[in-house]
């Protein structure tokens, strides 16, 4: 599942292969790629034609274009792409909506094997659209707060692991990236909230920006002329990983090798050394 640095990867790529042209025809292939248009396909077919997309933006997950003061919103799911080329290439079976533009350069397709993902228009928008305004902000937001949102995890009653997946607190960190800025900040995931300390709260925080950071570089440097991709994993970060995924293999700090557990029908990768279990944990 694409987590905050493929989605920001996939945001630079339209900002600069699309933004700045004009949508010349939008045309929907599968109807649940637009779900959340309350009028339907063709709403979102008309909404767009002849109107240019002004910048490419993004809250945690959630990627939008403004278009004048409206917003073509954007969720990629677990297997959504947008990819831009030219125009008379084949049509995969997987695109789902396809925007070609006035210039009749690159046209840009949605394309999406599960169909989790989905699109839709959002009148008055542009700065926020109202469907995402209850998501935090993420670490690379003018907006992100981390001694506000240091003061409201600890309030929390909740495991912090489930605290930092709560897109209402902090936005865009996902399993796997909640896994390795808890081992570099040396926290265990069932840690209670309540109990973390000042500092310990500020490792975390600073852990949370340096991993989301450093797979941002990475992304950034797999992007291709012309093409904007998510591939649906960790991408080119995946071998900078400590732990996630590494279960048996030696903590790259201690030696330890790292235990895996059972977490909200996914898993959770720790240390047992770096990372103590606390007495009371929250699950
Ligand atoms: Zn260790």
């Amino acid at each position: 599942m694409p987590e905050l640095p493929e989605v920001e990867t996939v945001r630079r790529g339209l900002q600069d292969h699309v933004v700045g042209r004009t949508v010349e025809t939008v045309r929907v292939l599968h109807p649940r790629a637009v779900r959340r248009q309350p009028a339907g396909p063709a709403e979102f077919e008309t909404a767009l034609g002849g109107r240019s997309l002004d910048s490419a933006r993004r809250r945690g997950k959630y990627l939008w274009l403004s278009v004048g003061e409206d917003a073509l919103l954007a969720h990629l799911g677990m297997s959504g792409q947008l990819l831009v080329g030219e125009p008379d290439r084949p049509l995969s079976p997987h695109v789902r909506i396809r925007f070609t533009f006035a210039d009749g350069g690159p046209d840009l397709r949605f394309t999406d094997q599960r169909t989790f993902g989905h699109m839709c228009m959002v009148r008055d928008g542009a700065e926020l659209p109202a469907p995402i305004a209850h998501i935090a902000p993420d670490p690379f937001e003018a907006a992100y707060d981390p001694a506000a949102l240091a003061l409201r995890l600890r309030a929390r009653h909740t495991g912090v692991k489930r605290a930092l997946l709560d897109q209402s607190l902090i936005s865009g960190v996902g399993n796997i990236y909640a896994d390795e800025a808890l081992w570099r900040a040396r926290l265990h995931w069932a840690r209670p909230t309540e109990t973390l300390k000042g500092p310990e709260v500020s490792r975390l925080l600073t852990a949370v920006r340096e991993v989301l950071g450093e797979a941002l570089a990475v992304g950034g440097t797999s992007f291709d002329d012309l093409y904007v991709n998510v591939n649906g994993e960790s991408g080119y970060f995946e071998r900078s990983l400590a732990v996630y995924g590494r279960e048996n293999l030696p903590c790259p700090r201690c030696g330890t090798p790292i235990r895996r557990d059972a977490f909200m029908n996914r898993s959770s990768y720790t240390c047992p050394r770096c990372q103590p279990r606390p007495r009371r944990p929250r699950l």
